[in-house]
């Protein structure tokens, strides 16, 4: 390709991208969004302080690991029991809140990695929790077997399916690319007479160590994160949450909450968080596709 065209084409491919955010992207690769979700050792495991974040939904994970409480009118559900040794910390942070623990009914899960399901088992021990998976998580999650125990896995559900429980329905977004299944969990929540729609991200991240150029254990890796961008960015979200709270930027907003507007009303950060990572894996490609270049010569 010229040199012009392929100015004119950045160009284009920038005023498509998002036209409000383009310009004020900053430059950040796969690993600076790693580290930022991931935080410090310390931080995976710290409880953040527990908060209403709104209506029924509270936030009961640690620092860098993203959980949530929604009650409903037969029970709780829980979103992410994250590592086997951070359930302790959720059942503390329900407790806080002032609900039980074993009233849980209902376990799932963002995606099939350890430190967001794989307190499952532990947590139903715990809980006599009903944990519901996506058909595409079950190769990872019976790998996953801390102290040996099998992942528990009482019920499959598939992109687009609904679970529900009292008077509250989730839907399951299959957003894969992260992982093969990789859930965005979407529902509806009313404040102040108006409703808001939530959607808990699965991940939109890659990984330090994906490769996203000829990859031949996944072809369709990068087709897999393109298509979870452009789902996300159509479901039109106001309130954002994440496996990890980076993803929606929780410590800045904590300070703020009890004011008005709710901070957690958020349609712009949403599209931002898409947009950086959209950026950060097209980067990525690029890179190794130049080292795939180089290497021919
Ligand atoms: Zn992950």
């Amino acid at each position: 390709m010229k040199f012009q065209n392929r100015i004119l084409l950045s160009l284009l491919t920038a005023a498509i991208i998002t036209p409000v955010l383009a310009q004020q992207l900053p430059r950040l690769m796969p690993d600076d969004l790693f580290r930022r979700n991931i935080g410090t050792p310390e931080q995976l495991d710290k409880q953040f302080p527990p908060h209403h974040i709104i209506d029924n939904i509270y936030y009961i994970g640690t620092e860098s690991l993203g959980s949530f409480l929604i009650t409903t009118s037969a029970g709780h559900i829980l979103v992410n029991t994250d590592y086997e040794r951070t359930v302790p910390t959720l059942k503390k942070s329900v407790e806080q809140l002032g609900f039980k623990f074993e009233d849980i009914k209902i376990i799932i899960g963002s995606h099939e990695h350890a430190d967001h399901m794989e307190g499952d088992a532990l947590a139903k021990q715990m809980t006599g929790a009903k944990v519901v998976v996506v058909a595409e998580q079950v190769k990872g999650l019976t790998a996953m077997k801390p102290g040996d125990k099998p992942h528990p896995i009482d019920e499959i559900v598939h992109d687009g399916d609904k679970v529900t429980l009292g008077d509250e329905t989730l839907i399951a977004h299959l957003t894969p690319g992260h992982t093969d299944g990789c859930i965005s969990w979407e529902l509806t929540v009313r404040e102040g007479g108006k409703d808001y729609k939530v959607v808990i991200i699965g991940s939109l991240g890659v990984n330090p160590n994906y490769q996203l150029y000829n990859n031949p254990a996944n072809p369709k890796i990068v087709e897999q994160y393109r298509s979870s961008y452009a789902k996300l960015r159509a479901l039109a979200v106001d309130v954002p949450l994440g496996s990890h709270p980076a993803m929606y930027r929780m410590q800045d907003k904590y300070p703020r909450i009890g004011q008005s507007p709710n901070p957690f009303i958020d349609h712009e950060g949403y599209l931002y968080e898409i947009a950086i990572n959209e950026q950060a894996m097209n980067l990525r490609l690029e890179e190794q596709r130049l080292a795939a270049a180089n290497q021919a010569k």
